[in-house]
C-alpha cells in the first residue's frame, strides 16, 4: 500500500516507519510510505508555509500554495508507483469520526496521501479544491495532524492480508464483529490472588469458544451498550444466549 505524509514534520513518523508491524511492513516493502515537507515547495527565504488569517484572530494559517504543490507531488509519486486509487485525507477535528469500517474501506484502496495540519489549521480553499475526505481521531483537538495520521495508518496498516501474519487475531478483535474482545489471560496461572478462569485451560475449544463469546456479549453491554443492537448474531451464538439465559433462570 502507498502511503504519503504531508507534514512540516517528518521525523515524527519514525514512530511508525521504525518499529512493530508497521516498521516490518516498511522493511518488507509491503508498505511505500513517503513524508513530503511543504516547507519544500515554499518560497523565499525564509520558506513560509503560514500566514496570519484574513479577518484577524490568534494563530497562524498554512498557506494553500505550497500544501497544493506538496499534494501534486505525492500524486506524481502515487502514479510512479502504479496506485491508482489514492485520494487525499486531511486530518482534521472537524471530520468524520474514524471506526471501524471506515478503517476497513481504506484497506481496499490502492493507498492515501494524508494531509497534517499545523497552527489554527489549513487554507480552506486548499481543502475545498484538494481534499477528498476529512477525517476525525475524536471529539479533541491536538496540536497537529501527524499523530492522528499514525493512528489511521497503523488502523490501517494492522489489517493489510500481507502484514498480518496471524489472520485470525485480527478477526477476532473489538468491533470487527460489532462487539468488544474478550478477556485475555496469560502465564503464571496466579497473580495477586487472582486465578485464570478454569474453562481456558480445559483444552476444551467448544466450551471456551462457547465462553469467549459471551464474555464477549457481557463486556459490550456492560460497557458500550449502543453496539449490541447492531450486532449480527449467527445461529450458533443466539443458542449459547438462549441456553445461558435459560441456566440463569434456574
Ligand atoms: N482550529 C482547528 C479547529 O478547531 O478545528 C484545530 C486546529 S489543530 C490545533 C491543528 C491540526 O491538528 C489540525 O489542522 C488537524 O490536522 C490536527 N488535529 C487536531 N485535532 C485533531 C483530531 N481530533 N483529529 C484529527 N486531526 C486533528
Amino acid at each position: 500500500m502507498f502511503f504519503a505524509v504531508i507534514t512540516l514534520f517528518p521525523e515524527m513518523f519514525e514512530a511508525i516507519t521504525a518499529y512493530g508491524i508497521s516498521g516490518r511492513a516498511v522493511k518488507r516493502d509491503i508498505l511505500q510510505f513517503s513524508c513530503i515537507n511543504p516547507r519544500d515547495f515554499a518560497e523565499g527565504n525564509y520558506k513560509r508555509v503560514d500566514e496570519r488569517p484574513f479577518g484577524g484572530g490568534p494563530g497562524m494559517v498554512m498557506m494553500a500554495e505550497p500544501l497544493s504543490q506538496a499534494i501534486n507531488h505525492a500524486r506524481k509519486l502515487a502514479m510512479q508507483a502504479g496506485c491508482v486509487h489514492v485520494p487525499v485525507v486531511y486530518m482534521s477535528p472537524q471530520g468524520n469520526t474514524l471506526n471501524e469500517s471506515a478503517v476497513q474501506q481504506f484497506v481496499e484502496y490502492d493507498g492515501l496521501i494524508v494531509l497534517c495540519g499545523r497552527y489554527e489549521g489549513v487554507d480552506e480553499r486548499l481543502i475545498q479544491r484538494y481534499v477528498d475526505q476529512e477525517w476525525s481521531i475524536g471529539d479533541y483537538v491536538l496540536s497537529g495532524g501527524e499523530l492522528p495520521a499514525m493512528v489511521l495508518m497503523d488502523s490501517i496498516i494492522r489489517k493489510l492480508p500481507e502484514v498480518m501474519s496471524d489472520e485470525q487475531s485480527v478477526v477476532q478483535d473489538s468491533f470487527v464483529d460489532g462487539l468488544l474482545d474478550c478477556p485475555q489471560y496469560t502465564r503464571p496461572d496466579h497473580f495477586e490472588g487472582l486465578n485464570v478462569p478454569e474453562i481456558l485451560k480445559s483444552g476444551h475449544h467448544a466450551n471456551i469458544e462457547k465462553w469467549r463469546f459471551l464474555q464477549r456479549y457481557q463486556r459490550t453491554l456492560e460497557r458500550r451498550p449502543e453496539l449490541v443492537d447492531k450486532v449480527e448474531l449467527t445461529k450458533q451464538q443466539k443458542k449459547w444466549l438462549k441456553d445461558e439465559r435459560g441456566s440463569n433462570n434456574h
